[in-house]
């Protein structure tokens, strides 16, 4: 098969076998895949990860028994692999397993080949109502439900997101489909126009000065959170989305004096993520720049780190 493979700081579309299932695992088939900042982090070297990358995919389970439930049907899948050993495991908290595995990202190869290999539990039916193009947004959108999962939001308060990437742009369309008075602030005039036909307000950075009950920070840069603790009110919630492997200085006091809460958000879960997309009212369709064929996966990834750029698909058909 066709598989796009970064090895020794080097991405390369190459020729491996079809990998075989172990275990639990099913043999799935990839359609779409999407491409992700967490994989243009990997070509950064994020994690030392070696092997084919991507994990955001939608795709047909062909490596089963024909009178198997999963037989063809057409799946997700979430990307965590816990080992359920370790003292981490024993708790329940298997998203920070000791072990992990991660597809595409850690120890696991990823989504980005014709086919791959995945564990039955961490597949989920795709509804008949939701096309692949949809379907591969199906991981950021639970990752963006994870903050409803953690925090509770009154559905009075005014959530404001910073960032107008595609996490920003993501987690504003998700909170918005669940009834929240949502804001965004970002940089760039023609990204928060995704959201146009949306009944979300959007400012330029600098431009937006109230204070509100939450801050989604979602910049993916450093000075973010400092951005946050300015715009949230006294003892409300900030949520930190983004992961910068830069360090800062920040000055935490006005968290200590106003009494804030701080939480770090990930992954989330699949069958809310499914649900909201079976609804079909968030602009997802508008987020994507482009569609390449996976032999043309190196230039995709190009398209995709440049300036602007918002969602990069990768199809097999
Ligand atoms: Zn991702
Ligand atoms: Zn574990």
């Amino acid at each position: 098969m066709k598989a796009l493979v970064f090895e020794k700081g080097k991405l390369k579309l190459v020729e491996r076998p079809v990998p075989e299932p172990a275990g639990d695992e099913v043999l799935i088939k990839v359609k779409m895949a999407g491409i992700c900042n967490t994989d243009l982090e990997i070509m950064k070297g994020y994690l030392n990860f070696q092997g084919i990358i991507g994990h955001e995919f939608t795709g047909t389970v062909v490596g089963a028994d024909k009178d198997d439930e999963l037989y063809g049907r057409r799946v997700v899948g979430s990307i965590n692999i816990p080992c359920y050993h370790c003292s981490v495991c024993q708790q329940g908290l298997y998203n920070h397993c000791l072990n992990i595995k991660c597809l595409g990202i850690r120890d696991k190869d990823g989504a980005f080949a014709e086919y791959l290999t995945l564990k039955r539990e961490n597949l989920y039916p795709v509804p008949d109502e939701v096309n692949d193009r949809e379907a591969v947004f199906t991981e950021p959108v639970a990752a963006a439900i994870e903050i409803i999962e953690k925090i509770h939001i009154r559905p009075t308060d005014r959530v404001l997101v910073l960032g107008d990437g595609k996490l920003g742009l993501i987690t504003a369309m998700v909170l918005h489909s669940v009834g929240l008075e949502v804001i965004v602030v970002g940089k760039h005039r023609e990204k928060l126009a995704v959201l146009s036909d949306m009944d979300i307000q959007t400012y330029l950075t600098g431009e937006f000065h109230e204070r509100v009950q939450v801050v989604i920070e979602c910049t993916g840069s450093s000075s973010g959170l400092e951005t946050a603790l300015d715009l949230v009110q006294p003892e409300g919630k900030i949520v930190l989305k983004t992961t910068v492997s830069g360090k800062n200085l920040i000055n935490l006091s006005k968290a200590a004096v106003n009494e804030l809460m701080i939480l770090g958000s990930r992954c989330g879960p699949f069958a809310p993520a499914l649900r909201l997309l079976k609804r079909n009212n968030m602009a997802l369709e508008k987020m994507i720049d482009s569609v390449y064929r996976l032999e043309d996966g190196v230039k995709a990834m190009e398209r995709a780190s440049q300036k602007g750029v918002l969602k990069v698909l990768l199809e097999n058909y």
